[in-house]
């Protein structure tokens, strides 16, 4: 029997990891889970997985949690549980599927344990890449990306990498592939969550909306494959079929296909090496044609652009655009600011930030901290 602890359970990672679990369990059960603020939909999976451990970060919804759990769990709340039940002895892998900065910590924990950490939040790469993968190799943890691109350029990688030229992201585009330019200042944070192919949580949707979510992709896939930023490309696919290549120097070029559902990309993660079934229907290519291909637009998506330009600079600048994106988006789904000026202010944010190179978790943390104040500071203007 294999020991989960599900970082995250609550999202739309951690729902499609239990539908996994729920087909397979008599090979893995639930040994730990987290959510923030949700302690209702906590009392139901903790009552239906039994997980000896429940951590919810905010303290109000521990208690609330406590109070109406029937069975043995034990609740605990903060920060510091999260990275207990990331490296508890008696877990074996743990699916880092918290959202943002916050999943950092505990994703680092789980490496530094020697954990196979599934991993789902980007984050951790992006802010503290060269922190993150120096534990994985330090600890002899395995790391097997929960993202599509990345499962499915690591999944074609299984064969080696001799004569790698390069990798390619597939990009879906989100709901504003063909949107003029002109018309993206009038989006509504609902327009911008309603992604055509791919059901997520609603950060991530914005991200993918901006594109921001695939300049992470390119940052992440940096760190994973370790491969420099000129052997990293995207290409717009907007129908989300092949989800992503890898190019050799024969011409030959590999691509991972399948219906989008990240059932599968979880199950391959659980799974690794082998293959389970995930619960998602074969692939019927004869349903998608054509499938399309373009050259993406760096104007229209600057964040895309400002990612890659951060990655060029790396160290801190990496975390410094996630910071911005971080607060610029939450400000875009309050309302208080529009589309557009997502991208300005994560510009004006890498502009005014001071570019280091960090070598310790506290000094990511303090410029995750002053990065967000900058944008915080230069979002006001726009509201
Ligand atoms: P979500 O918003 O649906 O869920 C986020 C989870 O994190 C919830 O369980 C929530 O309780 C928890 N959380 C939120 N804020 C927290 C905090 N401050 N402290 C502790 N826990 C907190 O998000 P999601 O779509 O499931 O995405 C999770 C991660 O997976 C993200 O990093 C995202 O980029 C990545 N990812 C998601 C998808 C997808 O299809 N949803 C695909 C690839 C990668
Ligand atoms: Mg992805």
């Amino acid at each position: 029997m294999i020991n989960l602890t599900l970082l995250g359970a609550t999202g739309s990672i951690g729902q499609s990891t239990l539908a996994v679990v729920d087909l397979h369990h008599k090979q893995f059960q639930v040994f730990a889970m987290s959510a923030n603020t949700n302690w209702q939909a906590m009392v139901k999976l903790c009552t239906k997985y039994k997980p000896k451990y429940a951590v919810m970060t905010d303290e109000n919804a521990a208690t609330q949690l406590s109070a109406q759990l029937q069975n043995d769990t034990k609740v605990l709340s903060g920060a510091a549980a999260l990275e207990m039940i990331a490296e508890h002895a008696q877990t074996d892998y743990v699916m880092a599927a918290i959202v943002g900065s916050a999943g950092m910590a505990s994703s680092l924990a789980a490496a530094k344990a020697g954990k196979r950490i599934m991993l789902a939040n980007k984050e951790s790469l992006v802010l503290a890449g060269d922190i993150f993968m120096q534990a994985v190799k330090d600890n002899s943890a395995e790391l097997v990306p929960v993202d599509s691109e990345h499962s499915a350029i690591f999944q074609c990688l299984q064969g080696g990498t001799s004569g790698l030229s390069k990798i390619q992201l597939t990009a879906s585009g989100g709901p504003f592939l063909h949107t003029p330019f002109n018309e993206l200042s009038a989006i509504t944070p609902e327009q911008a969550c309603a992604h055509p192919n791919w059901s997520m949580g609603r950060k991530i949707s914005v991200d993918s909306a901006t594109m921001m979510n695939k300049g992470l992709e390119v940052i992440e896939a940096h760190y994973l494959f370790n491969l420099p930023h000129n052997q990293i490309d995207v290409v717009m696919h907007p129908q989300s079929i092949i989800h992503s290549s890898v190019y050799f120097n024969d011409g030959s070029t590999l691509s991972q296909l399948g219906n989008p559902d990240m059932r599968t990309v979880i199950s391959y993660a659980m799974s690794y090496p082998k293959r389970i079934d995930s619960g998602v229907d074969a692939l019927d290519l004869t349903q998608h044609s054509p499938l399309e291909f373009y050259p993406p637009d760096f104007e229209k998506f600057a964040c895309l652009r400002l990612a890659f330009d951060a990655l060029k600079q790396g160290g801190s600048a990496m975390g410094t655009i996630n910071a911005a994106n971080e607060i610029a988006v939450a400000g875009f789904l309050n309302n208080k600011i529009n589309f557009i000026d997502i991208a300005k202010i994560i510009e004006k944010t890498l502009t005014q930030s001071t570019h280091h190179f960090p070598t310790t978790l506290a000094q990511v943390i303090d410029n995750d901290q002053s990065s967000r104040a900058i944008a915080n500071d230069i979002m006001l203007s726009y509201a």
